[in-house]
């Protein structure tokens, strides 16, 4: 069903699309926001309701407001994401092919790591197999940096991880490429990269930091909710309302 938008679903569809991503504090600021300027009704707990009705306008040009979790924060973020191509090649207009190639790589390096993460160093040794064109050290290094600007990676103290963008927008894609590779979180559901895994072997659920942080906050001793084994990982602290605009 089509419901129409107001003044106020423009609003907040044009700070999406200047933005690309930001975090439920954010998006409820903007909700606020949008109604107030327009004098239309607002109703703080119908965030998603006023998402529905810009989707339903968005679903013919295959655009959509899609809600994800971050996993480094545990906080919920809402993205702009293109539905039309199903994969890397959405990102063709702005990355060369052996830029697309090396993100790739890069990719399955994150997907097949425990950690979720990818060393810088990996990744430049990657560089130098790449069937496209080969990219230099510096070049590498240049490509990394705007595919953090560009919210598809980010890093911390030298390994890179799928952005929060990312991993909302590419889902779909990377599922089917990595059907075998891809675990969910055992709390929270969504697909896992950052996260603990179970070390029994024939267990090894998995588990988002944040969602350990919430899961086992206030248990004496952790245990794991599927084989009741010790979980011998160190529990991260609750991080969940620290804001982090630019994931
Ligand atoms: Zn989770
Ligand atoms: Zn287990």
């Amino acid at each position: 069903m089509t419901r129409p938008m107001g003044d106020s679903h423009r609003r907040f569809l044009q700070a999406m699309m200047a933005n690309g991503i930001v975090d439920e504090p954010g998006a409820k600021t903007l909700h606020q926001h949008s109604c107030e300027t327009h004098n239309a009704h607002y109703a703080h707990d119908r965030l998603d309701e006023f998402i529905e009705v810009i989707n339903s306008q968005l679903q013919p040009m295959f655009m959509q407001i899609r809600k994800g979790m971050s996993e480094d924060n545990g906080l919920q973020y809402y993205a702009l994401v293109n539905m039309a191509e199903t994969d890397v090649t959405r990102m063709s207009s702005d990355y060369a092919d052996n830029e697309l190639e090396l993100f790739r790589k890069t990719m399955d390096l994150i997907v097949g790591s425990e950690t979720g993460t990818a060393s810088s160093t990996d990744i430049l040794n990657s560089a130098d197999s790449l069937q496209t064109k080969k990219l230099k050290k510096s070049e590498t290094e240049h490509l990394l940096s705007r595919l953090v600007l560009d919210r598809w990676l980010s890093e911390k103290r030298g390994d890179y991880t799928l952005s929060t963008r990312c991993i909302i927008e590419m889902e779909p894609y990377i599922r089917t490429m990595y059907q075998d590779q891809v675990k969910v979180c055992h709390i929270c559901h969504n697909i896992a990269f950052q996260c603990q895994i179970c070390e029994k072997p024939t267990c090894g659920i998995k588990i988002h930091n944040p969602c350990v942080a919430i899961y086992f906050k206030g248990r004496s001793e952790p245990r794991c909710p599927v084989c009741d084994d010790f979980w011998p990982h160190e529990i991260p602290e609750v991080r969940r309302l620290q804001s982090q605009p630019r994931r």
